[in-house]
């Protein structure tokens, strides 16, 4: 009998033996950075003379390993081993598919702060917040699983008298998962495990900033039973090589997240028919956010300002769920603003060499220089009234800042930041709040602070988001309880962790039978 689905709880460092083995997990990790790893393409491992060198963004020197990169002749061997490889895999029965990502899940249970130790290092995360990467790729691998043996004999149709209908699922070929560095381990795994357990074989080109994570993850899917040529792990460049596969004729389907720009583009290439291609390849994009929290004149402030700090620094606002826009209605905004900026001042902002840091680095440069770009427009369009400044000489520290009295249409209201900065408009009441929330082109979370349960049924009904929360942050979705995926720029709402998320990587084949 299989246990049903549960979420991994999330790990409690206040308790000592906790935080222990939180050290014992950085101590690992410590053991082996500045390894080198080779792309593993049909299980053979591969090393390059272009590298790509993985660091820690809280302390640039320090070197997390040495990627091997994969160029187009390589990601054309991966490309012809994982078409070749689907033939059998397609054919392996679904509970034994389903039993590897169990098995997996284990094998990362047993070594969940190192797996997590390995992000604090790799991605700059607190504690907290890597433990919750760690747990939700582990949620990933137990609800597919699961969801996978759910839909192992179809779904139901009629039949008429004499006759027998099916209507069962198979797969679709090879798929591209091309995955971001925020959830360095819960995407990247979460859309590579559905991809393989739907029995597609899977090209996985992790995101540069974090290679890392995902070369154990493949290592952990080979000590789980996954056969050779099933999943490839060839990091490379998004223009050479994820470009090529993209085009592929051979590409089947492709899962993407990250930004609007490059999954915008994507799309459009993989909408084109190239030499040799004889199916519409499927794409699953998912992008970015603006998220808005909106606090109700009746409403718990407090609440309503933990949220929105919360939300909007949590991993210092690199989540595409970040509250990167409150807007709070007239009659309580100065008590809401005066309480969000005071809580911001007390966040602690560092290397996350302890759980007691709240906010670790961003990712690398370019996003440090973008982030501090849009606090100068946010300077120009609204209050500096907490944070506002910068520190990339050891790593990328920026403070959580708080921008106040935004008009709703501004630059820093409308455009992903993907940082820790928050923008926070008026509104003269709840409608008007609703519009602003809604006036941009987004539609992934939004969160509604109200005690009047007649204005949560409004935005029930018209706040136009593909996860909407009430009295609480806008983060932090929980797989198989909060299926996570936006609409309009957001994405294609594919709603990761899901009832639906399995079928995107299928095909529903009818078979009738005269009796
Ligand atoms: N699922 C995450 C959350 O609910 C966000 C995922 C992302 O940033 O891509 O916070």
């Amino acid at each position: 009998m299989m246990i049903p689905y549960k979420h991994e709880p999330f790990t409690d460092f206040s308790a000592e033996e906790n935080k222990k083995a939180f050290q014992e997990g950085l101590k690992t990790v410590e053991g082996y950075l500045g390894e080198e790893y080779p792309l593993i393409i049909g299980g053979e491992r591969i090393v390059t003379e272009d590298k790509i060198v993985s660091y820690n963004p809280g302390n640039k020197e320090e070197v997390v390993g040495r990627v091997s990169k994969a160029d187009q002749k390589l990601a054309e061997k991966a490309m012809q081993v994982a078409d070749e490889t689907f033939k059998t895999w397609k054919k392996v029965k679904p509970e034994i598919r389903a039993d590897i990502l169990f098995r997996a899940a284990a094998i990362v249970r047993r070594r969940k702060h190192e797996f997590s130790a390995l992000l604090v290092k790799e991605a700059g995360k607190p504690w907290n917040e890597a433990d919750a990467d760690t747990a939700e790729a582990i949620d990933f691998m137990e609800y597919y699983g699961r969801e996978m043996l759910a839909m192992k004999d179809g779904k139901k149709v009629e039949s008429r008298p004499g006759e027998y209908n099916r209507y069962d699922y198979i797969p679709l070929g090879v798929g591209v998962v091309i995955s971001p560095w925020n959830f360095a381990f819960a995407i990247m795994a979460g859309t590579a495990v559905a991809a393989l357990v739907t029995g597609n074989t899977v090209l996985l080109k992790p995101a540069s900033t974090t290679p890392v994570v995902a070369a154990k993850f493949v290592e952990v899917m080979e000590e789980a039973g996954l056969p050779k040529g099933v999943l490839n792990y060839i990091p490379g460049s998004g223009k050479e090589v994820g470009d090529y596969l993209v085009d592929h004729p051979r590409t089947r389907f492709i899962s993407f997240t990250g930004s609007r720009e490059v999954g915008t583009r994507m799309y459009e290439r993989a909408a084109k028919v190239h030499p040799g291609q004889v199916w519409l390849k499927r794409v699953i994009v998912e992008m970015g956010g603006k998220d808005t929290i909106v606090v109700d004149k009746e409403a718990d402030l407090e609440l309503a300002a933990q949220s929105i700090v919360k939300s909007a620094f949590g991993f210092s606002g690199q989540k595409c769920s970040a509250c990167s826009r409150a807007v709070v209605l007239e009659e309580v905004y100065d008590q809401v603003l005066d309480r969000v900026i005071e809580l911001t001042k007390e966040l602690s902002l560092g290397e996350t060499k302890s759980p007691e840091t709240f906010m670790g680095p961003v990712i690398d440069q370019s996003a440090f220089d973008k982030i501090m770009s849009y606090i100068e427009i946010g300077k120009e369009e609204g209050r500096l009234v907490a944070g506002g400044e910068g520190d990339s000489s050891k790593g990328y520290f920026i403070k959580p800042t708080v921008i106040a009295d935004v008009d709703p249409k501004a630059r820093i209201m409308q455009e992903e930041i993907f940082g820790p900065v928050v923008a926070i408009s008026k509104a003269k009441d709840f409608d008007e709040a609703l519009d602003i929330a809604n006036n941009t082109e987004y539609g992934l979370t939004g969160a509604v602070i109200t005690n009047n349960r007649m204005n949560q049924e409004k935005a029930r009904e018209d706040f136009h988001v593909g996860n909407l929360y009430f009295n609480r942050g806008c983060t932090g979705a929980i797989v198989g309880y909060q299926p996570f995926g936006g609409f309009d720029m957001s994405g294609t709402d594919s709603k990761a962790g899901g009832p639906d998320y399995l079928t995107l990587h299928m095909q529903a084949k009818t078979t009738s039978e005269m009796l």
